[in-house]
């Protein structure tokens, strides 16, 4: 018997979507990193997107690309978050690229590189305006590109980039990409030689591939959450965008188990303070209702709102860290307890769900063969 709550995981469905994201890429003459940090740096998921065309492996975590290179994978793994000082040396020894916008970092990153006899390789940030990591000011990215290329042995000045829709919600336009070519060009001026990556975000920067706005200096892209939730990415919930649509929004779903189901009233009972969470929602009234009670919760999976029950008439009423409650009333099914659930999922409860250790991860299909 598998043990729940489950989370599974469907291998064909994951490198089907891979395989329709490089194919739209590579007519924009863009290259993919296959970031992994979405299923908790699955180094199967990894082999999967060498098998699919991508070109890196990428992570936030340094110990998810080590895992997916013991696992075999080939790809140049890419640290994406800005490193600390104090992971430096085990960086270099299992990245071969990383992102960096700190002078002080890439100095440290440098000895380093020499210390372990590595050349490493740097993508620099540029903040155009969404305010998390990179440089700011265009002037200083460009000095410090020329001390890479003139003065850090141990460091290959391989490309800029940026992250746009993360902290502060900029949408990737032509504009801001246009921009990035622009200070990409500068730093070629400076440096006197063309840089091989300019990398131009996240899945977000996905829309102006498909406007055909995207300048041909772009040629990386690091994709996460689409190859995972296709339709149910924020592609389509946040910008309307229907392109994704011919993706798999299933290639990983949630199954939890019914431990109790009973007719209650839909008004909580008694003088109300704080639920679970300290907050204070409001409650309406609908009477007397069949709900299914199940062993998952927002411990697991973070915001209900973010789990999507496959059962017919069914929704989720609310959650507690280790509870959620279903809605069954409108359900033609009889369900039990025992009864297992399904639900579809947006990124951040994939995201929470990969790292829970109350979830067991089951993987079906082949992994890393091609379609
Ligand atoms: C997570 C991350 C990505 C991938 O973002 P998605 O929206 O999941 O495609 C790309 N770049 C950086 C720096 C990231 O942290």
């Amino acid at each position: 018997m598998k043990k729940r709550p489950s989370l599974i995981i469907d291998h064909e469905k994951i490198r089907s979507n891979m395989k329709t994201i490089v194919g739209w890429c590579t007519d924009a003459g863009i290259d993919v990193a296959g970031v992994i940090k979405g299923t908790g740096g699955l180094a199967s998921v990894a082999i999967d997107y060498e098998a699919c065309g991508a070109k890196w492996i990428a992570s936030s975590r340094l110990e998810q690309l080590a895992r997916a290179k013991a696992a075999g994978v080939k790809l140049p793994m890419m640290m994406i978050r800005v490193p600390m000082l104090s992971e430096l040396e085990e960086m270099v020894t299992i990245c071969d690229y990383s992102l960096q916008s700190e002078f002080t970092t890439l100095k440290a990153a440098d000895e380093a590189a020499i210390r372990n006899g590595k050349i490493h390789n740097v993508i620099l940030m540029a903040d155009l305006g969404d305010l998390r990591e990179g440089f700011f000011d265009p002037e200083e990215l460009v000095d410090v590109a020329k001390y890479t290329e003139e003065t850090l042995t141990g460091l290959h000045l391989a490309g800029i980039g940026t992250n746009l829709g993360c902290y502060g919600s900029v949408k990737p336009t032509a504009d801001k990409m246009q921009q990035l070519a622009e200070y990409a060009e500068a730093v070629e001026q400076a440096i006197g030689r063309p840089l091989e990556i300019v990398s131009g975000g996240a899945t977000s920067s996905l829309m102006p591939v498909f406007d055909k706005e995207m300048p041909g200096k772009i040629n990386m892209l690091r994709i996460g959450a689409l190859p995972f939730c296709g339709a149910l990415e924020d592609l389509r919930r946040c910008y309307g965008r229907t392109e994704a649509d011919v993706l798999y929004d299933d290639a990983f779903t949630l199954e939890a188990e019914v431990i109790e189901v009973r007719t209650k009233p839909t008004h909580p009972i008694g003088e109300l303070g704080v639920n679970a969470f300290g907050k204070t929602p409001k409650y309406r009234d609908r009477g007397n209702r069949r709900r299914a009670l199940l062993a998952i919760g927002g411990a697991d999976f973070g915001d209900y709102g973010d789990i999507l029950p496959q059962l017919e008439g069914s929704f989720v009423l609310g959650c507690s860290g280790d509870h959620t409650i279903l809605d069954i009333e409108d359900c033609e099914e009889m369900i039990k307890v025992g009864d297992v659930i399904r639900f579809k999922l947006h990124y951040s409860a994939m995201l929470n769900l990969s790292s829970s250790e109350n979830v067991t991860k089951y993987e079906s299909g082949e992994i890393g063969c091609l379609l």
